[in-house]
C-alpha cells in the first residue's frame, strides 16, 4: 500500500488522503510556486497506526526512505550526513485545519555532528547552534513529553548568567551550554537520552504527530467544531528553509483579505530573523506586513503576486505562511483562511461581485452557526468609555467580564455563572477551554495571526491581542497599565473591533445588520425549500423574529404568558380551584390578559401565520414550594399570637399542592391531558385567541391563527379538543360577526402519535413535530435530568455520537418523524408539517428536515438567520 506521497504526486483534490496542508503543498508545487520539496504521509497511515495498537505500518519506513532519497537527489544534501546535512520539518495536517492544536517539529536531522556541518555550510556557528537548541526543545517537548517551561527556564537562566535581556544576545558558546543543559534536563525527566540518530528522530517524530491527533486540546477543538474523531492527521515532511539566518531572512503569515472585517487588503505580519513558530505562537509581537514593503520591496512584490495567484486559484481567501531565506521567498503553506462571520459574509458577497464565485458558492462559504456572531451585542455608542489601553483588534464584538488569568479558572468561574475575560501574556493552544468559556480574550503579546486570535475568530469571541501596555503578573494575579493596577475579579470590557480595553462594565446594545448580511440571506431565500418560522410568545420576540426574516410563528408557548409575576396568583387560583365556579372566576380574570397577549402577537405578525399552542405546563411549576410552605406553617404553629385563619389557609394550600404533585411531571398531567380534564382552561384560551383575532380583523390586521393541541398520543384526544376549538370559535365568530380563517392541528411529540399519524391526521390540519418531547419519550431520557446526570458522559465516551437534545437523532427520533410525515400525508396529502423543537434551529437537523420534506422549521428568533442559510445549504 502506498503511504507516502511526494509533493509532486498530489493535488488539492486529495485532501482526505493528504490532509489540507499536504494537498495544498502538492497543489502549489504543481502550479510552480516556490515550495521547498517534501512529502506527505497519508491520513490512512494515521488510521492504520491507531488500528494497530499505536504501531506504524511496516512498509511505511521503506517508503519514507525512498522519499528521502529523492529529496537528497534534488538538494544535493544527505539526511544525517555530517558535511551536507539535510534538515526537515515535520508537521501535522488534517483534513480540517486545526490551527496549532497538533504538533510540529522543526530542524529535524540535527545532532552533535550535523550541527557542525550546518555551521560550515552556512558559515554561521551561532545560527547552527540556535537551530539545534530549538530542535532539542521542540523534540524534547513534543516527542519526549518534557514541559516547555523547563527549557524556557534554562534559557532565562543563561540570560541571567550573562546579564542579557534578549535571546538574540546569546552567543554560540551560550547556546552550546544551553544545549548541554537541555540534554541533561531531558534525561532527568524521561530517563532517556535525546536521540542522535536522525532515523530514530524521524520515526519518533512521525509517531508523535500521529499521537497529537488525540491530545486533549485537539479533542476539544474537534468537539467544538464538530470534526469527526476518526479522520486522523497526515504528516508533512519538508526540507527546512530558514528564516533565522540573519537580517536578510524572516518569516510571516498573511491573509489575502482581512479575516476580521473581510476588507480586500493583504493582511498579515512578519518577523525578521525568526522561525515560523515565533509568529504563530505569539511569543514575539511581529510587524504588520506593509512594513515588508519598505524593508524588502522585491520580496514584498513577489509575495503579493503569489498571494493574488493563490486566491484566484482557490477562489477563496487564503491564509499563507512564508519564509524568506537569505533574500529568497518560499511558501510553506496555504489554506482557506479562518474568518469571522462578518468577514465571511463580506468576502462571499465581494467575490460574487468580482466574478470569482457565484451566489451558490457564496451561500456555501458562510457557516450558518457563525451568523449568530452578527447578532452579538456591541458597545453602546453613547456610553462613556474609560479606555485604559489599546491593542490589536483581533476578533470583533464587545464583551464585559471579570478578569481571570488562567484558562482553568475561566472555565471554573463560567460554570459558576460568572462572566469572565481571559487575560494572558499570550495564549497557547492549551488555553482553548478557557477561551471557549470566557466572554473574550485579551493578550499582552502576539499578533493578529497568533493562535489566540485565530482560535477566537473561529469561535466568534471578542479578542484583543498584543496589548503591550499591559503588564501582567501571573503570580500576583494582577495586571498593570501605567499606574493603574487591576486584580483578578475586576471588571473590564474589551472591544475586539477597535482594540480598546475599557475599565468596568459597559452597556451593550443590539447590532445593526449589514447590507451584505441581508444580501446573503436574500440569496438563501431564493434557493431554500423549507420555510422558516420562529418560536415566540410575546410581541417583542415576534417583532425581532420578523425582522430577522421569520415567515410566521411556529410555536407560541402560552404557558410562558402565565408565568408573568402579576398573573401567578390568578393562575394559582385557577389551578387550585376545587369547583368549576371557582376555576371560572379565575379564568374570567385571565381572559382579558390573554386576549391582550394574542392581540400584540397578531399585530406584530400581520399577514403571517401564528401557531398558538394551548397550555402545556406541568402544573406544579406554577405552585408554591411545598417545603417553604411547610416551614411557614411550622413557624405559625409555634407563634403564640398566631392567626388561626391564616394557618388554616396555609394548611389547605399545602394539602392541595401536595395533591397535585406528581412523581414524573414530564409524563404527567400536562398537554392536552390538562385540556381534557379542565376544558374550561382551553376554552378560555380559545376565546381569547378569537376575540383578539376578531379585533385585529376589524382594525385591518390580517390574522392567520393555527391552534395547536400539545402532547397528543391518541386521535380521540385531538378529536375532543378540536371539537372544543370549533365550538368556542363558532361562538365568538357569531358574537363578533368576524369570520376567522383558522386551522387546528397537533404536535407530534410522543412515539404513539408518530406511529398512529394516519389516524391522527384525520383530525388535524397540520402536524408540528415537538422533537424536544419526542426525543425525551423516544429515548426515555428525562429532558430535565439527563444532561446533567449521564448524557454528557454518554457523549464523551461515544456511547451516543451527539447530544440528541441538540442534534436530532436521525436514526431513532428521525425515523419517527419520517414515519409521522409519511403516515400523515397518506391520509391527508396537503397536511402541513413543521418542526418546533430546538432542533429546528440546528444546522444538521435542518438538513434532515429538508431531506424528509417538512414544510417549515421553527426556531428561536435569533436562530432564524442560521435556519434560513442552513435551509439554503441543504437545498444546494
Ligand atoms: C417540544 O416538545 O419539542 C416542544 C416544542 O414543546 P416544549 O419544548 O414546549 O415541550
Ligand atoms: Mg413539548
Amino acid at each position: 500500500k502506498k503511504w507516502v506521497y511526494l509533493f509532486r504526486e498530489g493535488n488539492a483534490q486529495m485532501k482526505s488522503l493528504l490532509g489540507g496542508k499536504g494537498a495544498n503543498l502538492a497543489e502549489m508545487t504543481k502550479i510552480g510556486l516556490p515550495v521547498p520539496p517534501g512529502f506527505t504521509i497519508s491520513t490512512e497511515a494515521c488510521t492504520a497506526f491507531y488500528e494497530n495498537n499505536h504501531t506504524l505500518p511496516e512498509e511505511l519506513f521503506n517508503q519514507v526512505r525512498t522519499a528521502f532519497t529523492e529529496l537528497e537527489a534534488t538538494t544535493g544534501k544527505v539526511f544525517g550526513q555530517k558535511e551536507q546535512p539535510l534538515l526537515v520539518s515535520v508537521r501535522s495536517g488534517s483534513v480540517h485545519s486545526m490551527p496549532g492544536m497538533m504538533d510540529t517539529i522543526l530542524n529535524l536531522g540535527l545532532n552533535d555532528e550535523t550541527v557542525e556541518g550546518l555551521a560550515k555550510l552556512t558559515g554561521n556557528q551561532r545560527f547552527a547552534y540556535d537551530c539545534y537548541r530549538r530542535f532539542i526543545q521542540m523534540f524534547g517537548n513534543v516527542v519526549m513529553g518534557v514541559d516547555h517551561y523547563h527549557f524556557e527556564h534554562l534559557i532565562e537562566k543563561q540570560k541571567g548568567l550573562r546579564s542579557v535581556l534578549l535571546d538574540t544576545d546569546l552567543t554560540t558558546e551560550d547556546w552550546k551550554q544551553v544545549i548541554h543543559k537541555f540534554k541533561e534536563c531531558i534525561y532527568m525527566y524521561t530517563k532517556e537520552s535525546f536521540p542522535q540518530d536522525p532515523q530514530e528522530q524521524i520515526k519518533k517524530a512521525i509517531v508523535a504527530v500521529f499521537k497529537s491527533w488525540n491530545n486533549q486540546r485537539a479533542q476539544i477543538y474537534r468537539r467544538i467544531h464538530q470534526i469527526p474523531d476518526h479522520l486522523g492527521t497526515a504528516v508533512n515532511v519538508q526540507i527546512m528553509v530558514f528564516g533565522n539566518m540573519g537580517n536578510d531572512s524572516g518569516t510571516g503569515v498573511a491573509f489575502t483579505r482581512n479575516p476580521s472585517t473581510g476588507q480586500k487588503e493583504l493582511y498579515g505580519e512578519f518577523l525578521i530573523n525568526a522561525q515560523g513558530e515565533d509568529v504563530v505562537a505569539g511569543v514575539r509581537t511581529p510587524e504588520p506586513i506593509i512594513k515588508l514593503k519598505e524593508q524588502m520591496p522585491k520580496i514584498y512584490e513577489s509575495f503579493c503576486e503569489i498571494a493574488q495567484k493563490l486566491e484566484a486559484h482557490y477562489s477563496d481567501m487564503q491564509d499563507i505562511e512564508f519564509t524568506i531565506e537569505r533574500g529568497k521567498l518560499y511558501i510553506l503553506q496555504t489554506r482557506a483562511g479562518k474568518r469571522t462571520a462578518q468577514a465571511a459574509i463580506t468576502i462571499a458577497c465581494n467575490m460574487v461581485e468580482e466574478g470569482l464565485i457565484d451566489k451558490h458558492d457564496a451561500l456555501l462559504r458562510v457557516a450558518p452557526e457563525q451568523l449568530d456572531q452578527m447578532l452579538h451585542p456591541c458597545l453602546d455608542k453613547d456610553a462613556k468609555l474609560d479606555v485604559i489601553a489599546k491593542g490589536l483588534p483581533a476578533s470583533p464584538g464587545a464583551a464585559s467580564g471579570r478578569i481571570v488569568f488562567e484558562a482553568d479558572e475561566a472555565e471554573y468561574l463560567t460554570k459558576q455563572g460568572y462572566k469572565v475575560i481571559l487575560v494572558r501574556p499570550e495564549t497557547t493552544p492549551e488555553d482553548i477551554h478557557g477561551i471557549l468559556a470566557a466572554q473574550g480574550v485579551l493578550t499582552s503579546r502576539g499578533g493578529m495571526t497568533s493562535h489566540a486570535a485565530v482560535v477566537a475568530r473561529g469561535m466568534g469571541k471578542a479578542c484583543i491581542c498584543g496589548c503591550e501596555q499591559i503588564k501582567i503578573d501571573l503570580r500576583k494575579k494582577e495586571m498593570a497599565i501605567g499606574s493603574l493596577t487591576l486584580n483578578e475579579g475586576d471588571f473590564i470590557t474589551i472591544d475586539g473591533s477597535t482594540g480598546h480595553v475599557i475599565l468596568g462594565e459597559v452597556p451593550l446594545i443590539e447590532p445593526t445588520l449589514s447590507e451584505e448580511f441581508k444580501q446573503l440571506l436574500a440569496w438563501a431565500d431564493e434557493v431554500r425549500h423549507l420555510h422558516v418560522r420562529a418560536n415566540a410568545d410575546n410581541p417583542v420576540d415576534a417583532k425581532k423574529a420578523r425582522e430577522l426574516g421569520a415567515e410566521g410563528i411556529g410555536l407560541c408557548r402560552t404557558e410562558h404568558m402565565f408565568m408573568e409575576q402579576s398573573r401567578v396568583p390568578i393562575v394559582q387560583q385557577m389551578i387550585l380551584a376545587e369547583t368549576l365556579e371557582e376555576r371560572e372566576e379565575a379564568l374570567k380574570k385571565l381572559l382579558p390578559m390573554q386576549k391582550e397577549d394574542f392581540y400584540g402577537i397578531f399585530q406584530a405578525m400581520d399577514g403571517l401565520p401564528v401557531n398558538i399552542r394551548l397550555l402545556d405546563p406541568p402544573l406544579h411549576e406554577f405552585l408554591p414550594n411545598t417545603e417553604e410552605l411547610a416551614v411557614e406553617i411550622a413557624k405559625l404553629q409555634c407563634d403564640e399570637s398566631m392567626d388561626r385563619m391564616e394557618l388554616n389557609k396555609k394548611e389547605t394550600l399545602l394539602r392541595k399542592v401536595r395533591n397535585l404533585q406528581e412523581f414524573n411531571p414530564m409524563l404527567g398531567h400536562r398537554g392536552c391531558r390538562l385540556g381534557l380534564i379542565y376544558p374550561e382552561i382551553y376554552a378560555m384560551q380559545i376565546e381569547a385567541i378569537f376575540l383578539a383575532a376578531a379585533q385585529c380583523q376589524t382594525e385591518g390586521i390580517r390574522v392567520i391563527p393555527e391552534i395547536m393541541i400539545p402532547l397528543v398520543g391518541h386521535v380521540n384526544e385531538l378529536k375532543t379538543m378540536r371539537e372544543l376549538v370549533n365550538e368556542v370559535a363558532t361562538k365568538v365568530q357569531t358574537q363578533t360577526g368576524e369570520t376567522i380563517p383558522y386551522t387546528v392541528g397537533t404536535m407530534i411529540e410522543v412515539p404513539r402519535a408518530a406511529i398512529t399519524a394516519r389516524e391522527i391526521a384525520a383530525e388535524a390540519d397540520f402536524f408540528s413535530f415537538g422533537t424536544n418531547d419526542l426525543t425525551q419519550t423516544t429515548f426515555g431520557f428525562s429532558r430535565d435530568d439527563a444532561e446533567g446526570k449521564f448524557l454528557h458522559t454518554y457523549v464523551e465516551n461515544k456511547i451516543l455520537p451527539e447530544n440528541p437534545f441538540i442534534t436530532l437523532d436521525i436514526e431513532g427520533v428521525g425515523s419517527l418523524v419520517r414515519l409521522g410525515i409519511h403516515e400523515g400525508r397518506s391520509r391527508k396529502p396537503n397536511l402541513k408539517t413543521g418542526i418546533c423543537g430546538e432542533h429546528g434551529g440546528e444546522k444538521r437537523s435542518i438538513q434532515f428536515c429538508h431531506d424528509v420534506g417538512l414544510d417549515y422549521v421553527s426556531c428561536s428568533p435569533y436562530r432564524v438567520p442560521l435556519a434560513r442559510l442552513s435551509a439554503a445549504q441543504a437545498a444546494l
